[in-house]
């Protein structure tokens, strides 16, 4: 079991319906040592990439990509959820439903902040049915920046969005995959990587 998958087991919550809660030290209460560890090993994952951006979703992501940021000393643009109907063309838009919320944000990335020949890596807290990750890709990609990678911390297995964005050709690196979960027991269960 590598850190990340320790931690889980420890401290993670099996709850209903496949969401495992991990606010005690991923999107809540967060551990920076953690952090840290996870930044160094995405940095490690994509030693061979250029990147010169990471691009998250707000609100969970952010915590992790401004410390994997420092191992690539690269900044950081998040993708604002957005209430306006009022957008005006100056930002990048998608629409994202929301796996743990049951809504559909908006999302929003000014125009200013994501240009052409921009090589970024996705960076976000989890990855379920790929929504996330398919927004943050399309506003990528209307910039004309190329996506080199995606750092996943949590994937869930069981869900379908990591075959998703495999099989479109994207490098997505998950530093733990859950491929089952026991909420009578708070079992979890994870792939292995060889890693
Ligand atoms: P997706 O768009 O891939 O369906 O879901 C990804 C987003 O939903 C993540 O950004 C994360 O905030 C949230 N999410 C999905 N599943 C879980 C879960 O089991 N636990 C937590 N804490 N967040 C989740």
């Amino acid at each position: 079991m590598n850190f990340l998958e320790e931690r889980i087991t420890r401290d993670g919550v099996v709850k209903e319906g496949g969401v495992l809660k991990v606010d005690s030290f991923l999107n809540h209460c967060m551990d920076i040592d953690l952090f840290e560890e996870m930044g160094r090993e995405f940095k490690n994952r994509f030693a061979d990439k250029e990147i010169n951006k990471i691009l998250t979703i707000e609100a969970s992501g952010i915590g992790i990509a401004c410390i994997a940021a420092r191992y690539f000393g690269v900044p950081v643009v998040f993708a604002k959820k957005s209430q306006s109907i009022n957008i005006d063309g100056d930002v990048y838009l998608a629409e994202v439903e929301s796996f743990t919320h049951k809504r559909t944000n908006r999302v929003i990335v000014s125009k200013k902040f994501i240009n052409e020949g921009d090589k970024v890596l996705i960076i976000d807290d989890f990855l379920a049915n790929g929504c996330a990750l398919k927004g943050l890709i399309s506003i990528a990609e209307a910039a004309g920046a190329s996506v080199e990678g995606i750092g996943i911390a949590v994937e869930k297995g069981f869900q379908p969005g990591g075959k998703i964005i495999r099989d479109m050709g994207y490098d997505l690196k998950s530093l733990a995959i859950v491929d089952g979960m026991n909420a009578d027991t708070g079992e979890v269960i994870f792939r292995e990587q060889g890693e």
